[in-house]
């Protein structure tokens, strides 16, 4: 399979291309991926520049039939791309199958959103006189996405685009080509006009800096590591762009004495370790109140114990491959990091299964303090640690101390207590007795501090971002 670039409407063939290696055995090379130019993102600026202005244009009605086409499409081949996904991201087939459900959904949020693109008439201050607030369109934005969710970030940002009227440049993680080329290759006969949708593949170094000091492209919406965001937001504040940014989480979930247990070790393995730890929302700092402590540490140890990682296709498979050789290295080295600093580690190694790929035991680090590395960077891999407290108040203090602000969660029996964290933890999304990953597609996304940076992402606040308000003042 050959992924080529999607520029002005037609695929665009390039003179280097990189293979798209399976995690679970890198001798499954799904195919090879176009490796883009500064010249390629330029062609794809134009395209997007050139059809903006009619696709402001077009009715709620075309809009919608657009985005109702791809939802369904997606909807209807969702386990087909889920397996697709599963290969060439190392996500489980259930996993792989619900993001590229997920996907489907997004699309069909947003194209019911279409039809209720609503503004506002006021009375003026004034006598006489009208006042009018309507939306519109950005123009031309730039959406660049992780690999760690290949198909349902793209969705979550090309989706409001489509909706409120923008024409996309669309520049995916290296890694997961395939996901990418399958929803362009959907997007390319839904309806939308030439030019509407592109996508480019290429180095990021290369290709984004093209994209993001373009002065045709309007707006950028960044989903991916704190040091690219921090990068990208700078160079978008010197040429006053608008710039939306998902970074890191370093996210804590708080077990108090008085929780389930039960329900406290299902929620934090989940949370913690589910599609390979590889989530910005996943939970890495599990903070225990010391009745509870020891029940709950042997208890985590026993399930992390029963879960099989492996192949990511294969049904017995809980957890799946990490993404790829420099990212297990760098989850070993903070295995190794955390030892060093006076962790008691539980997993943490490198596994050898029938195929070769990236496979790693679920590391549980336990006696750790919040001020060691291990709980202030993010990881991003099969990696929790736990940190022993006194009471709810020191949770809830160690739970904020931390740069990032993305998910929190407290697994609690008591209202007060869930309440009082509900509006005191300092974090974007907050979870009672849940995990802190896995959030509905019609709700508001994202996170405080460190962690993001501008509007919020999907649900109808996604509007924020993808338009402008203009105030209109009539004089009868
Ligand atoms: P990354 O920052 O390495 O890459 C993200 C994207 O930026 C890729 O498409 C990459 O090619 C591109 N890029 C790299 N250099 C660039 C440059 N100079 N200019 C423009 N674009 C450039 O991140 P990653 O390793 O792909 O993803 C993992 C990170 O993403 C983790 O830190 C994770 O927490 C974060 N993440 C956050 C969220 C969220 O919503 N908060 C969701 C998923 C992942």
């Amino acid at each position: 399979m050959e992924y080529k670039s999607f520029i002005g409407g037609a695929w665009h063939e390039t003179s280097d291309s990189t293979p798209n290696v399976n995690p679970s055995d890198t001798s499954d090379i799904l195919g090879h991926a176009a490796v883009g130019g500064a010249d390629d993102m330029a062609r794809a600026i134009d395209a997007a520049s050139g059809a903006a202005a009619q696709w402001a244009k077009s009715t709620p009605q075309q809009r919608f039939d657009v985005l109702d086409f791809i939802g369904s499409e997606i909807l209807a081949r969702k386990a087909e791309l889920g397996e697709l996904l599963s290969r060439e991201e190392g996500k489980t087939l259930p996993e792989g199958i619900g993001e590229a459900a997920r996907a489907g959904q997004i699309f069909k949020f947003f194209a019911g959103e279409t039809l209720r693109q609503t503004g506002d008439v006021l009375a003026s201050v004034r006598p006489g006189i009208g006042v009018d607030v309507t939306r519109s369109p950005v123009g031309v934005v730039g959406l660049i996405t992780p690999w760690n969710f290949p198909i349902a970030i793209p969705a979550w940002k090309i989706a409001p685009a489509l909706a409120f009227g923008n024409a996309v440049v669309l520049k995916p993680a290296e890694l997961v080509p395939g996901c990418a080329h399958a929803l362009a290759e959907i997007i390319s006969r839904s309806g939308l006009p030439e030019g509407v949708f592109n996508l480019v593949f290429g180095r990021g170094s290369v290709v984004g800096p093209e994209l993001i000091g373009s002065n045709k492209v309007n707006a950028i919406s960044f989903t991916g590591s704190v040091g690219t965001g921090r990068a990208i937001a700078a160079d978008c504040g010197k040429l006053l762009k608008k710039v939306q940014l998902e970074m890191g989480g370093k996210n804590p979930m708080v077990v108090l004495d008085d929780a389930d247990l039960d329900i406290a070790v299902d929620v934090s393995v989940n949370g913690a370790y589910f599609s390979t730890g590889q989530r910005c929302t996943a939970s890495s700092r599990l903070i225990v109140t010391e009745g509870i402590h020891d029940k709950f540490v042997a208890a985590v140890e026993e399930r992390l114990n029963n879960l099989n990682v492996g192949h990511a296709l294969r049904k017995e498979t809980h957890i799946g491959p990490v993404v790829d050789e420099k990212q297990l290295q760098q989850d070993l080295d903070y295995v190794d990091i955390a030892t060093k600093d006076g962790g008691k580690v539980t997993g943490g190694q490198r596994l050898n299964r029938d195929t070769e790929g990236f496979f790693m035991a679920p590391a549980l680090v336990t006696e750790t303090t919040n001020d060691m590395r291990i709980n202030r960077e993010e990881v991003f891999g099969p990696v929790a640690s736990v940190i022993r407290v006194k009471d709810y108040d020191e949770a809830l203090a160690v739970a904020n101390d931390t740069e990032f602000g993305l998910s929190s969660g407290i697994c609690t029996t008591s209202l007060k207590h869930a309440s009082h964290f509900k509006a005191n933890a300092e974090a974007g999304m907050v979870m009672v007795n849940l995990p802190t990953a896995g959030v509905d597609y019609h709700v508001p996304f994202g996170g405080t501090k460190g962690s993001s940076f501008g509007s919020r992402e999907q649900g109808t606040y996604a509007a924020e971002f993808y338009t402008t308000v203009k105030t209109a003042y009539t004089l009868p």
